[in-house]
This record gives C-alpha cells, structure tokens and sequence, in this order.
C-alpha cells in the first residue's frame, strides 16, 4: 500500500488531510481514485490506515479505519552526533543511518568541520536534512522518523549533555577497547550515543572535554574509516548487539 507522510496536525480523530506536494503525487503520478485505501504516517510510530474520500489536486481528505503502531522500529534508540563532513556527505550518512534504525542524528561544528555555514543558511540546511530523513523513512516503512537536531557548535552540544546519558566517542586512537568488547558486557542498554569526527577526526582536547563528562572512548577496528562509513558502521553493530537488525 502506498505511505504518505503527513504533519502530525494535519491528522484528527476520524480523518487525514493529504496536501501539497503529496496530494499532487497522490492524484497526478499515483491516479489514486476515492475509495483507494493508503497509509499514512506523522512521524510518531503510530500508522493510519485510510480510506481516500475526497480527491483534489491540493487536497485529499481520507478516513482513517485502522491506527496501528509499525513494528519496524528498534526499541533501542540511538543518537548520532555527528562532524559535519564536506559536500554532500551528510546527505548519506541521514539517509543510511535512517534505514538501519537511527532515532536521532545531530550535526555538530568540531574544530576541524570545514564548510562554513552562515547564521541564515542552517535552518534551511537542517529542514532538508530532516526532508531527507523523512524520504528515507517512507521508503523502508519506519513509522517514526528520526529527529535532525539544530546544527550546533561544539560547546552547545557539551552543554546539552544529560547526567545519564551513555556516550561513545569513536576515537581512531583508542587502542585497546573495541566496541565489541563494549557492546558485550553492556548487552542491556536501550538508550546509547555515537559521536563521530569529521574527515579530519576529532582534536585530543575535543576529546578530553568528552571523557570529563563521562563518556567513553571505543574503537571500530584496526583500520580508519571515513566520517561517512564510521558511524553507519557503528550504529549496525549497536543495533545487530542489543537491537533489532540481522
Ligand atoms: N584523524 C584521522 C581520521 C578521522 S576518520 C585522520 O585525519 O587521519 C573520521 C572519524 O571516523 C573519526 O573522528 C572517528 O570518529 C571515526 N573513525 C574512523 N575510523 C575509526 C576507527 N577505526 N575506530 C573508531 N573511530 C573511527
């Protein structure tokens, strides 16, 4: 059945409203006629099954006959704070993470992020990444789609940091705990962060501000991966150890 994402007003008790872009794809591409039956999602892991009643090129109004909450999404919740890499590669890295199960993905200036964005442009950046996010979603049937945080700079994501929080810093330099190693004597976490450096890594004193607040530092292996690979790498054996993939 074909999913379409919707805000979460635009859903009441009995009825969905389908507008915009997507009620333009629901009548000129998809053909969808009254009485076509569809999904509808909002974000919150609750799934709408409706009936479509009133089809306008703007507007599709559809009754909702079914609520049900989609078992596609892993108890486990994990957080990527992630370098913002150069390019597109953010664009990837959302997109990957979010079909392997990541709740929540926050991009961070580190000392060694490169691009350079103005105080206007990130809103805009962070509404197409959660665009992005929200594709992604649709297209391997989660029901709840990850939250792109504000790009922040490294203080404020410090400074966001909960008492409770479980937090790994994958650090190319750690040498001696694996995640694996983490991930076996720790098999009853269900909350966890992954942070990631940019291609030029995280600095030593990025680092050492991490490990004063608690967190711990792992390493994936002998080889170094990119920014992009590292934490999709990380995020499937979090998920495959004490979550839901594989
Ligand atoms: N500082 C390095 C490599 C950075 S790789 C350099 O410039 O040569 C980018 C990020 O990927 C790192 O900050 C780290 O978070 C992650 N990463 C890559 N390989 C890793 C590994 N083997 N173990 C843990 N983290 C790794």
């Amino acid at each position: 059945m074909r999913r379409f994402f919707v805000s979460p007003g635009d859903i009441d008790n009995s009825q969905v409203y389908i507008k915009g872009s997507n009620a333009h794809h629901l009548t000129q591409v998809l053909r969808l006629k009254e009485g076509d039956k569809v999904i509808v999602f909002d974000g919150s892991g609750r799934e709408y099954h409706v009936v479509l009643k009133n089809i306008s090129r703007d507007l599709t109004v559809g009754e909702i006959i079914d609520v049900s909450v989609s078992g596609r999404d892993s108890k486990v919740r994990v957080s990527l704070v992630q370098g913002i890499p150069k390019g597109d590669k953010m664009e990837l890295i959302i997109q990957k993470c979010t079909e392997l199960g990541i709740a929540e993905i926050i991009p961070v200036l580190t000392e060694r992020t490169v691009v350079k964005l103005e105080e206007g442009k990130k809103e805009k950046r962070r509404e197409r990444w959660q665009k992005i996010a929200q594709e992604a979603s649709k297209q391997c049937q989660r029901s709840i789609v990850p939250h792109i945080g504000e790009i922040c700079t490294w203080n404020q994501y410090l400074a966001s940091i909960g008492n409770d929080d479980t937090i790994l810093v994958l650090w190319e330099n750690e040498k001696t705990v694996g995640l694996k190693a983490f991930l076996e004597n720790n098999k009853h976490l269900d909350k966890l962060t992954l942070v990631v450096g940019p291609e030029g890594g995280l600095s030593q004193e990025e680092v050492e501000e991490l490990l004063q607040l608690g967190a711990r530092t792992v390493s994936l292996g002998p080889r170094i991966l990119r920014t992009e690979t590292a934490g999709f790498a990380a995020l499937v054996m979090v998920l495959y150890e004490l979550g839901d993939l594989g």
